[in-house]
């Protein structure tokens, strides 16, 4: 029945558009009233008109997907050979490659939709919210549940959820420049305006996808979903394009660099074969055979698995990546930058001491109820001072508390939450004082004015009350309130109560107020309060978060400085940095002031030293990445607040807040954190690395098995021996052998030191000069091997097809033990558990398997030209496979030598470095 009479309203006779109305007009049309929806009616709303959402638009065609699996040099070659292969009228082989470009490009097409259809799904975890008022209560709820009618809070930094009517502002300025390209944010309020106005000019009017930059708000939603202006322009709201990060350029890149060589083998080898006589029929087929081989025609394939596998780890560590590049850059970071609060620090405030009318005061028990005044039980009553303290705790405040059957609730920031909780500890009950005290008009709390202010009105008198930070408070005051009468104010006393407090780690916030028999200019008033009488301090504690202390340290460890970048004081923060680790007992901050007064070489100098920069602006938080990324450090840096943005877009990992955070913040980011915690970015670049590691350990599987059957085709040709393995075997060997374990090394877990090493530099190719030494290496000895095995069994059974069989079977078991040699770069591989990466135990298992059976089965014998072989033959090639073992550990073992004992001289330098 409601939902009838509302849609009939909503779609009603009245066409008098929403910011031509008086506000009861759009409470009455939208059928909600001052306490919001009901619970209910908002449920009735969402289940009739849909979610609040946007369609998406539609991800990466399915057939532009599939054609991209052939847009790559190892396919174009494949290509080329299959049609060589179809002229020379060999028609299995050109099936056999056929249907493997076909099969590749199946593969690739499902893992690829997979892999970004998880990614997708992951980065979607970070939904935007939207806080509202139902049944007279505040709420935090999904965007898209939010209906017609319901009232949204707005507050600096919040992305507008819906089409809104505004029905209270303070102070509030949006950003409307994505709907009509003006930048500068114009002032919103509530009055009506012409019915004819266009949409930059409706100031009552908050449009979806437009950003609140400063002040309050509440509006009224009038359209949800496409039904809103932005959705109605549906071109704008494009999902984030999904960049190719630098690793799948290089990875391109890498894939012409091989295929390029590729080419020149291929070429080389017919050539050379012909100049020693071989038939140009022959040498084609061993130039194709040559290519196929070569050629890695899964990496691409296995590396979109192993980011994706990167980007999934990343995620059960609370570290949602929002741009796939994060996923690389994170594994070279060399510098995090983390604010304090929220981040190192729980953000879970309680007020421990109280200094007022020249007393300090203390909660007994570290914020319990009793206070106590030197030792012995004190009655506030007793002290004017402290309960004015503690009352414009109360009224200069956005937090709210409720009384529940679990004690008093407090929704809104945390620091100002703990002052509700003092009032209460006090005696003094919030909602009462401030509906004793109307306020006439507020400053609300924002970082780059380190204050808030009120302007409330009671019993005809005007009182101003005033909360920030000690500097910026002392500033305003003239007096102080010393025995319930007010002195001229002693500012040595104030700093040093303050920073008595600040030495225990407590954030600090200072009160004061004025009152005005005449009422006052208000706006002048509350944006530059002058000549206030100062009341007191309360000292908040914020504990340290589990685990950060641990991170910190794991992070050196790891050649990652970590520096804390707050808005908080000095000796607070200095406080706190110690108690974590994250400097020296005899370190200094750098402050705010002090870095607006250096230049940028200055700057660059000092933070190469600096671990802790206090009273920082967000504009000093821009500064500081830059002047660390200047001397070529790789920075990740933490934001919540709206202007954090651009800090956040010129690092190289811009990290935001899930809980705390804007929605301006979150939408500059690279990464999300989903717990607010720094363990969380330590967890990322761990997990950073190992991902690196992976594409490194498949590239370098598959490129050693690419380098083995050049050299013996090479060889073979060269000494006018038949071709060694037929095209199709090759690719037998390539696609489903050793394809099967290129997939499972992107599952590796990674090595259990990788927090142990300096950050990668980040201009390493994909494979290190070491790796490509040990590619040559292990290339040669494969080849040799199964050289050895074929000419052996040539002679003995004088059966090309055997000797072939023989030669590919070497190469299969060789594959199966090189696997394991891949696993890590320097462990040896009877140090890595078998079973800590089962998938490749059993992917191992299965191309021995399949092998095998190939051999004994005749459609396998047909197409790929083999036949079955005897034990001793098996006994020889298993063998002379385990060689490739022995050569890959010796080659693990110089390079422990030689790493340990550059560890050494370089441990030397680190700790003169630190005594100069
Ligand atoms: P942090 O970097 O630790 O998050 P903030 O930027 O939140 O620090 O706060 C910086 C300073 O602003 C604090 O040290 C305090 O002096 C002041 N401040 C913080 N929150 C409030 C508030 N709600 N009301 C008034 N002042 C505040
Ligand atoms: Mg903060």
């Amino acid at each position: 029945m409601a939902h009838e009479s509302t849609q009939s309203r909503l779609d009603s006779h009245e066409n008098v558009p929403w910011h031509a109305l008086e506000s009861e007009q759009v409470q009455t049309r939208l059928e909600t009233g001052p306490d919001g929806l009901s619970g209910k009616e908002a449920a009735a709303r969402l289940a009739r008109f849909g979610a609040n959402q946007i369609e998406d638009e539609a991800s990466a065609g399915a057939l532009v997907v599939l054609l991209r699996q052939f847009r790559s040099p190892l396919i174009y070659i494949l290509l080329a050979a299959a049609g060589i292969t179809a002229l020379l009228e060999e028609y299995i082989d050109a099936g056999v490659i056929a249907f493997v470009l076909v099969l590749n490009a199946a593969i690739g097409f499902t893992q690829e939709r997979k892999a970004e259809g998880a990614v997708r799904a992951l980065m979607q975890l970070v939904v935007p919210k939207a806080r509202v008022v139902r049944d007279g209560r505040e709420f935090t709820v999904d965007s898209r549940q939010l209906v017609v009618g319901d009232a949204v809070l707005l507050e600096s930094g919040a992305r507008i959820p819906a089409d809104l009517r505004l029905a209270w502002t303070n102070g509030l300025h949006i950003n409307e420049s994505l709907l009509t390209g003006e930048s500068l944010p114009p002032a919103k309020h509530h009055e009506p305006v012409d019915s004819g106005a266009s949409l930059a000019d409706r100031h009552n009017m908050a449009y979806t996808g437009t950003v609140v930059t400063s002040g309050r708000g509440l509006g009224l939603v009038t359209a949800t979903g496409s039904r809103t202006e932005l959705g109605t322009i549906a071109g704008l709201i494009r999902s984030e394009a999904v960049t190719q990060t630098p690793l799948q350029e290089r990875m391109g890149q890498f894939a012409r660099v091989i295929g390029v060589a590729v080419g020149v083998a291929s070429v080389v080898a017919f050539v050379s074969g012909l100049a020693l006589g071989g038939s140009p029929q022959e040498m084609f087929l061993t130039a194709v055979a040559l290519a196929v081989a070569a050629i890695p025609e899964g990496l691409p394939a296995v590396f979109t698995i192993t980011l994706a596998l990167g980007v999934r780890r990343m995620a059960r560590r609370h570290a949602i990546i929002r741009r796939l590049p994060a996923v690389e850059t994170l594994g070279s970071t060399t510098v995090i930058g983390s604010d304090k609060t929220g981040t190192l620090t729980e953000n879970r405030m309680t007020v421990q001491q109280i200094w007022a009318g020249g007393r300090m005061f203390e909660f007994a028990d570290g914020g319990g109820d009793d206070l106590l005044c030197d030792g012995e039980p004190a009655t506030p009553a007793d002290h004017p001072a402290l309960r004015l303290t503690v009352l414009t705790g109360v009224l200069t405040n956005e937090a709210q508390a409720q009384a529940s059957d679990r004690g008093v609730q407090i929704t809104g920031d945390p620091t100002e939450g703990s002052l509700l909780m003092s009032a209460v500890a006090i005696g003094i009950r919030p909602d009462q004082a401030r509906e004793d005290n109307p306020a006439v008009a507020d400053i609300p709390f924002e970082p780059e004015h380190g204050y808030s202010a009120t302007l409330r009105s009671r019993d005809e008198v005007q009182t101003l009350y005033v909360k920030g930070a000690p500097e910026r408070v002392t500033a305003m005051c003239t007096h102080m309130l010393v025995e319930g009468k007010p002195e001229p104010i002693d500012v040595n006393a104030v700093h040093q109560a303050a920073h008595q407090l600040a030495e225990d780690g407590l954030r600090v916030l200072a009160f004061a107020y004025r009152e005005t028999p005449t009422p006052i200019a208000a706006p002048n008033e509350l944006s530059e309060p002058r000549a206030l009488v100062f009341l007191g301090l309360q000292g908040m504690m914020d504990p340290p978060r589990a685990g950060v202390r641990e991170a910190v340290s794991t992070c050196r460890k790891a050649g990652i400085r970590v520096v804390m970048i707050t808005g908080d004081h000095r000796t607070t923060a200095l406080a706190i940095a110690r108690s974590l680790g994250l400097c020296d007992a005899d370190a200094t901050a750098l402050t705010g002031a002090e870095m607006a007064a250096m230049s940028a070489e200055q700057l660059i100098e000092r933070a190469a030293s600096t671990s802790v920069y206090a009273r920082a602006s967000p504009e000093q938080k821009l500064r500081i990445v830059k002047a660390l990324q200047q001397v070529g450090n790789v920075v990740a840096v933490t934001g919540d607040g709206v202007n954090d943005a651009p800090a956040l877009k010129a690092a190289d990992i811009g990290v935001a807040m899930g809980r705390s955070g804007t929605d301006v913040a979150r939408e500059a980011s690279d990464m999300v954190l989903t717990d607010d915690n720094f363990v969380s970015i330590a967890a990322a670049v761990e997990e950073g690395r190992v991902t690196f590691d992976n594409v490194r350990k498949v590239t370098f599987f598959l490129v050693s098995t690419g380098a083995a059957a050049i050299a013996a085709i090479l060889v073979g040709v060269w000494a006018r021996w038949p071709l060694i393995m037929l095209p199709a075997q090759l690719l037998w060997l390539n696609l489903v052998t050793s394809g099967l374990q290129d997939v499972a090394l992107a599952f590796e877990p990674g090595d259990k030191d990788v927090l142990k090493k300096p950050p990668r530099p980040r201009t390493e190719g994909i494979l290190s000069r070491m790796l490509w030494g040990r590619t040559a290496l292990a290339g040669l000895v494969m080849a040799a091997g199964t050289l050895m095995l074929f000419r052996w069994e040539l002679d003995r059974t004088g059966s090309l097809p055997q000797a072939q069989t023989v030669a590919l079977t070497t190469m299969v078991v060789f594959m199966a033990f090189h696997a394991g040699n891949c696993r890590s770069e320097s462990a040896s591989v009877l140090r890595i558990s078998p079973i800590s990466n089962p998938f490749l135990l059993i992917a191992t298992t299965a191309a021995l398997g399949l092998h095998a059976a190939a051999l004994y089965l005749a459609p396998t014998q047909f197409v790929l030209r083999v036949e079955p072989i005897d034990a001793a033959a098996w006994i020889r090639i298993v063998s002379v496979a385990t060689t490739i073992l022995v050569a890959i550990e010796l080659h693990k073992f110089l390079l422990r030598r030689r790493t340990s004992h550059l560890a050494g001289t370089s441990q030397a330098q680190g700790g003169l470095r630190r005594s100069q």
